[in-house]
């Protein structure tokens, strides 16, 4: 069998770790001769696409010789001609080559990673095709959660989490019926300042917010890590991805990163997901799954670990979380208005322009100034998220903070 994939962002650290993913699967395929059906099947890399580093993308294009390569950034377009002009593979560009390869009739699995909500489009335009959507960034899942889950439904089109926590979630889940679950508790690894207090964050510098103590991941993400803007989004993701009411979710601190999630059933019981954090495993469980096969993730030695700790988090210095909770509640385009605020914010703060802390307050302000919208197209929610970024930046300009 033969499972053909498109990886939208595979020049970004999720990108490149599928790659390395497949291909592992790939040469264990030759080494395990197996007779099991699900032992032989082969991962074919059909699509890549990249924003703007086209000197990665043609080294990819290079190695794994997909059939195509889109860049979204157009200035790229001819640098990445020279560097791929003697491959035999197709140059897209634009969002709209995102959009093409997403839709294309030779994939069977589009795996999306490209941060922010450029990869909108092109995440539905594979949900309406019916392809299996293997989805890494949160976006796709927060901004355009409704239309989202409500096109893949209507089109046989299955999500298949790769964030670490709904991957852990989804697995979990597969322990009873959905209607069986009490409640659905997300863990977090805390970042850097999971013991600082309130005080403690005013002044931390872009260095101490990029220094995480788990993970290693793209600049963007381990700020959303520090502030937990990242758990805060996945709160809405699961909400969406499992259908669950916010009631049921939770968000406790576990330092270790080994319990991805857990999903706790109505009898009491509680099962988890452990592995070793590495975001290798729950993209292989994406593009394996329903099977389990070997691979390239490391096996845990519990008793090396020793303990376990969990706790709960402190509301007040992670104030967006609480911020994350609220809007998974009120729905419609709060949402979007919330991860296109903390993107722009996150930008401003790489950028050295505003302090840590200024990130949650701009997006508190944002929330307030929106009024929210229900049942709404993608050009609603992109208009939305556009405000948002045009309102962070309007905010700096006439010194609100
Ligand atoms: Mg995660």
């Amino acid at each position: 069998m033969i499972r053909r994939i498109a990886i939208l962002g595979s020049t970004g650290s999720i990108g490149k770790k599928a790659l390395r993913v497949i291909e592992v699967l790939n040469s264990s395929l030759v080494a395990r001769g197996s007779s099991l059906e699900k032992e032989k099947t082969e991962y074919e890399i059909v699509a890549l696409s990249a924003h703007s580093n086209v000197e990665l993308l043609a080294e990819q294009a290079r190695r794994y010789k997909p059939k195509f390569v889109a860049i979204t950034n157009t200035d790229y377009t001819g640098s990445l001609r020279e560097l791929v002009g003697d491959l035999d593979v197709e140059i897209l560009a634009g969002p709209d080559g995102l959009t093409e390869i997403a839709q294309l009739d030779e994939v069977d699995i589009v795996l999306t990673a490209v941060v922010g909500a450029a990869g909108l489009p092109a995440v539905l335009a594979a949900a309406q095709k019916g392809k299996t959507l293997a989805i890494a960034n949160k976006e796709p899942l927060v901004i355009a959660d409704e239309l989202l889950t409500a096109t893949a439904k209507e089109n046989d089109s299955t999500i298949l989490p790769v964030d670490s926590e709904h991957s852990a979630i989804f697995q979990a889940m597969q322990s009873g019926s959905a209607d069986e679950v009490s409640k659905i508790i997300l863990t977090a690894s805390g970042g850097p300042f999971r013991e600082s207090s309130v005080e403690d964050i005013q002044n931390v510098t872009r260095q101490q917010a990029l220094s995480h103590p788990v993970w290693d991941m793209g600049p963007k993400i381990t700020v959303d890590s520090a502030t937990m803007m990242n758990k805060a989004l996945e709160v809405i993701e699961a909400h969406w991805l499992f259908d669950m009411p916010v009631e049921k979710i939770e968000v406790l601190i576990h330092p270790e990163s080994i319990v991805h999630s857990l999903v706790e059933f109505v009898d009491g019981s509680v099962i988890a997901q452990l592995g070793a954090p590495d975001m290798c495993l729950p993209i292989q469980y994406a593009l394996t799954y329903p099977a389990r096969v070997v691979g390239i993730a490391k096996h845990l030695q519990l008793d090396e670990l020793g303990k376990l700790t969990f706790e709960r988090p402190n509301l007040e210095t992670f104030r967006v979380l609480s911020l994350g909770f609220e809007v998974a509640r009120t729905g419609g385009t709060a949402a979007v208005v919330f991860n296109a605020a903390n993107e722009a914010a996150v930008q401003e703060f790489l950028a050295g322009r505003i302090k840590f802390v200024n990130i949650v307050e701009l997006i508190e302000h944002c929330l307030n100034k929106h009024n929210v919208k229900r049942r709404v197209s993608l050009e609603e929610l992109l208009e939305a998220d556009a405000w948002a970024r045009r309102e962070v930046i309007e905010c700096l300009k006439q010194k609100v903070l």
